[in-house]
């Protein structure tokens, strides 16, 4: 079947050249032009994918994203003026899986779009249920962490790379590796959200996320995940 994308995008002329393009790659695509609709579509279509500008009349980007967040887990790919903060956008505040940049080719878009769908939950351990590092617990099957028993709020991705890293412990990877591990091989964008990423896992599980023990830095070649 199809994948369905909403698409909610309140431009006329982008949304159109959208639609044209996300279609004759064989989407379904639903346009919605204001946030108002986008909430409504939400609920109605169930797309597998949204795409999302984030300055948009009635109720902007932010909002919506946050609102479909509170009980969705739809990737979201998030359509932004250049100086907006990333942080935000891809943090726990709105939990968007992408973003790009305005003004950007479809070709590019396009590439975003497949890798996230095409993404699939890293290689693990075999048959392993629960991964214990010291005071950090992973359920795989509840994608549930916790430390010292407390739970830890993550975004998608964020779990993903930790579930990722600490699944192959002590293995060093570099951005560009990560990027196509938990982006997929077509993710295009820069190496910068691997460490966006990578800070806020710190914020969240580290003791101290400015002299991390557990997501450690390899100076000049990337990431790994601490050995015992
Ligand atoms: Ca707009």
């Amino acid at each position: 079947m199809n994948k369905k994308i909403l698409l909610v995008e309140d431009e006329k002329t982008l949304s159109k050249a959208l639609k044209f393009n996300l279609e004759k790659e064989g989407f379904c695509v639903e346009v919605a032009f204001d946030g108002e609709e986008a909430l409504s579509a939400m609920s109605r279509e169930e797309p597998d994918l949204v795409i999302l500008d984030l300055m948009l009349p009635k109720i902007d980007g932010y909002e919506v994203c946050r609102s479909i967040r509170r009980d969705s887990d739809v990737p979201i790919i998030m359509l932004t003026a250049r100086d907006e903060d990333i942080d935000k956008i891809l943090g726990l505040e709105l939990g968007a899986d992408d973003y790009m940049t305005k003004p950007f080719n479809a070709r590019e878009l396009l590439a975003r779009i497949k890798a996230i769908l095409r993404r699939t939950v890293p290689q693990t351990a075999a048959g392993k249920k629960i991964i214990k590092i010291g005071d950090l617990q992973i359920d795989i099957i509840k994608h549930k962490v916790t430390i010292k028993g407390r739970e830890v709020a993550l975004t998608s991705k964020e779990y993903t790379l930790l579930l990722f890293l600490a699944s192959n412990r002590g293995k060093v990877y570099s951005r560009e590796q990560l990027l196509e591990e938990i982006w997929g091989e077509d993710y295009s964008g820069d190496v910068r959200t691997v460490d966006v990423h990578v800070r806020h896992l710190r914020e969240k599980i580290e003791e101290f996320p400015a002299d991390p023990g557990l997501i450690l830095t390899v100076w000049g070649t990337g990431y790994k995940f601490r050995e015992d």
